[in-house]
């Protein structure tokens, strides 16, 4: 994006290395580094870094105090997926119904004729009154059809000209919790609660080009940016994710370091198994493949969560796999031939499970061992089972944003008390020496890594001093938060110039209006991000408009 890649330098900075120079007394630290060809070339004084800048040709940048940390990972995340989600006009904080419709009559000006007017972000409250109507905004955009998703992708909401264009014209049946919500005649009123009935309607839309499908995911990586992130694992891969960071690297339009695990399906055959191990090797500068991911049960919501009991409505026990021999021969396939294997275990037994195959894996040489994803819920006996498994347990404790305090969401109601204070057990994962990272799951959640590592640190709502505190016995320290969003994926991926702040390291920086470690997980959110750089580049700075 900028011409910096030939060098950078900062001084007058707060450095947070994930060395032992943080240990350092503060007045005996570093304040400046020199990047030069995406890499820190130099850690020093001010003095020394600005005579090595003019030794060297390159600009000098004074962050007057900031914090410098190593670039944030985001360990699950879909960002394609999300491109996909995000398309159109975001609608994000219009409180009022007025509002979204001066929106959307901005975006039907602008937009071709025939084009569907999308936008996402939408928020419940402007409707909490009128319900949700696709009603009240058709007006706007006279015969075009308007399909919205809520920020949750839980709830999209269409207007009849959409509605009409996708067929839905009255409630049905889906084999899951989904609706079509229907007036007292029966006439669908836009609202279309769960992916079973929205994806009707976002089907019926015109589909992406490759080519916007690749201008889309670009876009997302730079949003991404703007909240500190340098990179992550895409964990629903296939060969055209692959396809699209080819073209951007390409076109010099990739601003993100990327690890692609292709999804390997339950029904997926050993075909599939060798052209995924085939195309293995492919890579770029800033993105590789050579990663898996796959899954041993659903969600603890729908009672699909492997659990070693039942839930309080009896579910929970039911195999997610056909045959879980089957599942052992896929995940050896994988690891024989040097991959790195994430699969999602959100129940406990399915994370027993999950280990006791990785068990009977034998052991290689110079590569990372496998990740298990979410570990929503955990015995004392699994916990156990983690000391030394080697595993990495890939967390997201930001989703507790959904919990009630009195235990009332389903999440809760389905597990019981007691099995639900056994959730997200970051500080006991971490105390029994797995090694612990911290992801979104966006667009599942924010993808925002202040948010995940305020949730981490201080399990209640952030910001909200009065929220219930979930757990308060398993909250991260500030290091820990970052470490698990920096140098931890770093180690587990085996990316070994990449997590600190030294000599040789890749120069994926985050800089911060203030230490985020030091910063209470109250402040977190809204901690400035002033500048994130990839491989030396800035890929994202703070406008004074910000
Ligand atoms: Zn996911």
């Amino acid at each position: 994006m900028t011409p910096e890649h030939s060098g950078v330098a900062f001084v007058g900075a707060h450095l947070r290395t994930n060395t032992d120079l943080d240990q350092l007394p503060e007045a005996a630290q570093p304040t400046a580094l020199l990047v030069r060809d995406g890499r820190i070339v130099k850690l020093g004084s001010d003095d020394e870094i600005r005579e090595a800048a003019a030794a060297a040709g390159v600009q000098v940048r004074d962050l007057e105090g900031a914090t410098i940390t190593p670039g944030l990972f985001d360990s699950h995340t879909h960002p394609n997926w999300a491109a996909e989600v995000t398309a159109g006009v975001n609608l994000g904080g219009l409180d009022s119904i007025e509002r979204i419709r001066e929106a959307l009559a901005a975006e039907h000006a602008r937009l071709p004729e025939g084009a569907w007017l999308r936008g996402w972000n939408l928020e419940y409250e402007p409707f909490e009154l009128s319900g949700m109507r696709g009603a009240l905004l058709e007006d706007v955009a006279p015969g075009r059809p308007i399909a919205l998703i809520c920020y949750d992708l839980h709830t999209a909401l269409g207007t009849a000209p959409a509605l009409a264009a996708a067929g839905i014209d009255g409630a049905r049946d889906f084999d899951d919790s989904s609706e079509i919500v229907v007036d007292a005649q029966g006439v669908p009123t836009g609202e279309l609660r769960e992916p079973s009935a929205y994806q009707l309607l976002f089907a019926a839309a015109p589909q992406a080009s490759p080519e916007e499908q690749r201008d889309a995911l670009r876009d997302m990586f730079r949003t991404l940016a703007a909240t500190g992130l340098t990179g992550g694992a895409i964990m629903d891969g296939n060969d055209a994710t692959v396809e699209l960071l080819a073209q951007l690297d390409e076109r010099g339009e990739l601003d993100h370091r990327v690890t692609v695990h292709h999804w390997h399906g339950v029904g997926d055959t050993d075909e599939d198994i060798a052209r995924v191990i085939a195309g293995k090797d492919r890579r770029g500068k800033l993105w590789q493949t050579g990663a898996i991911k796959l899954f041993s049960d659903g969600v603890i919501d729908t009672g699909t969560a492997w659990l070693h009991e039942v839930d309080t409505m009896g579910d929970g026990r039911a195999a997610f796999w056909p045959s879980w021999e089957r599942f052992a021969h896929v995940v050896r396939a994988y690891h024989d031939a040097g991959m790195l294997i994430a699969t999602h275990a959100v129940g406990d037994y399915a994370v027993s499970r999950v280990l006791d195959v990785y068990a009977t894996l034998p052991p290689r040489e110079g590569l990372p061992f496998h990740t298990i994803e979410h570990l929503e819920v955990l015995s004392d006996a699994d916990v156990e089972a983690l000391r030394g498994s080697g595993v990495t347990a890939s967390m997201q404790p930001l989703h507790m944003q959904w919990r009630e305090a009195e235990g009332s969401d389903n999440w809760a109601v389905r597990l019981g008390e007691a099995r639900a204070a056994t959730g997200y057990r970051v500080r006991d994962a971490l105390d029994a020496g797995a090694r612990l990272v911290l992801g979104s799951d966006w667009p599942v959640a924010q993808y925002d890594p202040r948010l995940g590592m305020a949730w981490a640190r201080g399990r209640h709502t952030p910001g909200d001093s009065s929220a219930h505190v979930f757990e308060p016995e398993q909250q991260l320290t500030g290091e820990e938060a970052l470490l698990a969003y920096t140098l931890w994926p770093a180690l587990a991926r085996g990316h070994e110039t990449r997590g600190t702040l030294s000599i040789g390291a890749d120069a994926d920086l985050t800089v911060w209006g203030a230490d985020p470690v030091r910063a209470s997980a109250d402040e977190l959110p809204t901690l400035p991000i002033l500048m994130t750089l990839v491989d030396g580049r800035i890929v994202h700075e703070q406008t004074a408009k910000q």
